[in-house]
């Protein structure tokens, strides 16, 4: 593909699906913030469609609607045109980024640090994520705060250092083994990506995702050496670093030998899905990526899909363990993304003694959008206050979702929220994994190969 004016290289057909009705205008958080018309999925499209056109130049003020855009693709819901928003924001981004509208030299060298160095070595990002776990660990962290070190460091760094995350070792390749097999016969053949975050901050995550996935029959395929899904390139309009590793994804499996391509991360699913689309036109891939599209599951999506086994009522006693209230917020990427409402549902309502409430709005950002709490602060946390009040409302006393990046927010959120402070976030897998354990006899995960 071109890499000239990526919106005019855009087939136009996408450009034009947009016919202005306005209805995907209350679905949208930033619109409903601002009341601009240029903060509206509509108003958006308009710019991006006069870009194309020649009519306007991609200015600073362009590059500041297309960043203050979550990209939670609720429109893309709400739209009856079928407008394919991702796409457009997509190479939206990517324009930016190309004429380099925005940003100085330490944004384009953290870019290069993170997006263009740290997330396309698999090995090197385990081992800032060892360094970081031990600093955490030790002390050190804690200790540099308590002395007022991080004061020193410009303000967007020491913002950024606040929300820094805390790293959960061991990471998944030392939870999962390359190959684990159910006790009965396998009916199925599946790969486990265990994603670069997730990998990082939620291995006990991919480990109950195994753990679901072999008491439902699945073999389970788990490179211990894996490569970013580029959702974080994509999203960030780096749609070059994202194609290079598609291409290695595509590389490491043998698409043919599996049933499904498991992914418990709606953000990264949402991308992994459209391997074709970024593909199209490269030779060499484009037919692998059309059979890998195929087999593209979200862990939920897949467990509907075979019959997941409801898990027994436990051990006499363990009903009282599991009896908990839960909620559930969707990813955005889940539920708008890739259209999985009723699958976590499904899930979450087959575990004994759970009792499911209803959160108002789960079906509204969270602010966590990617890298949006640290490019669009004031905007996130808006959403983030709203969420965590409908939370608080609900009186559960877990909060499920499925996806790392919105568990991170919400967790950031709940720990500062008196009113929250005590409620467990977590992904619905681990809940389902937590029942099958509970189960009379307990189901000990796995024979490991
Ligand atoms: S992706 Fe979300 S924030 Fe962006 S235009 Fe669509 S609804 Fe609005
Ligand atoms: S709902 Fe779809 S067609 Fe209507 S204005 Fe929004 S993006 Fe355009």
């Amino acid at each position: 593909m071109s890499e000239l004016n990526l919106l005019k290289s855009l087939d136009y057909s996408v450009l034009q699906q947009c016919m202005h009705c306005g209805m995907c205008l209350p679905t949208c958080p930033t619109y409903d913030e601002t009341k601009f018309e240029r903060s509206s999925p509509r108003g958006r499209i308009r710019l991006m469609r006069e870009v194309a056109d020649g009519r306007l130049d991609v200015t600073p003020t362009f590059a500041e609607e297309m960043s203050y855009c979550l990209g939670c693709l609720a429109c893309q819901t709400a739209c009856p045109a079928g407008v394919d928003y991702a796409t457009l924001l997509e190479n939206a981004r990517g324009e930016v980024e190309r004429q380099h509208v925005v940003g100085g030299p330490m944004r384009r060298l953290f870019r290069w640090c993170t997006l263009s160095f740290l997330f396309r070595r698999p090995r090197l990002l385990r081992a800032f994520g060892r360094a970081m776990w031990l600093y955490q660990r030790t002390g050190l962290q804690g200790g540099l705060r308590r002395l007022g070190v991080m004061k020193l460091l410009p303000k967007q760094l020491r913002q950024m250092e606040a929300m820094t995350p805390t790293v959960v070792a061991p990471f998944s390749n030392a939870r999962i083994a390359p190959l684990e097999t159910p006790k009965t016969p396998p009916k199925y053949r599946v790969a486990l990506l265990t994603g670069c975050v997730q990998d990082l901050l939620y291995g006990p995550i991919n480990r109950a995702t195994a753990d679901v996935l072999l008491a439902n029959g699945c073999e389970v395929v788990t490179p211990a050496v894996q490569f970013c899904c580029g959702s974080l390139h994509a999203h960030n309009g780096e749609l070059e670093l994202a194609r290079d590793l598609a291409r290695r994804n595509l590389d490491l499996y043998d698409v043919d030998r599996l049933d499904a391509i498991i992914s418990n991360a709606g953000g990264c699913g949402s991308h992994l899905k459209k391997y074709a689309e970024l593909l199209h036109g490269d030779e060499r891939y484009h037919v692998r990526a059309v059979a890998w599209d195929r087999k593209v599951r979200d862990v939920s999506e897949w467990l509907v899909e075979i019959g997941c086994r409801a898990p027994g009522a436990g051990r006499p006693g363990s009903l009282e363990d599991a009896a908990t209230t839960v909620t559930y917020d969707a990813s955005c990427h889940l539920l708008h993304g890739q259209k999985i409402a009723s699958q976590p549902l499904t899930l979450l309502q087959m575990i004994p003694g759970l009792k499911l409430v209803h959160l108002v709005e789960s079906d509204w950002c969270c602010g966590s959008a990617g890298v949006y709490s640290i490019t669009q602060p004031e905007q996130s946390a808006k959403l983030l206050a709203r969420k965590l009040d409908h939370i608080a409302a609900t009186g559960a006393s877990v909060l499920a979702s499925g996806n790392p990046g919105c568990l991170l927010q919400l967790e950031n959120g709940m720990r500062r929220d008196p009113r929250l402070a005590q409620i467990r976030a977590c992904h619905p897998i681990e809940l389902l994994a937590e029942a099958y354990r509970r189960e009379s006899g307990g189901y000990d995960g796995s024979s490991r190969g």
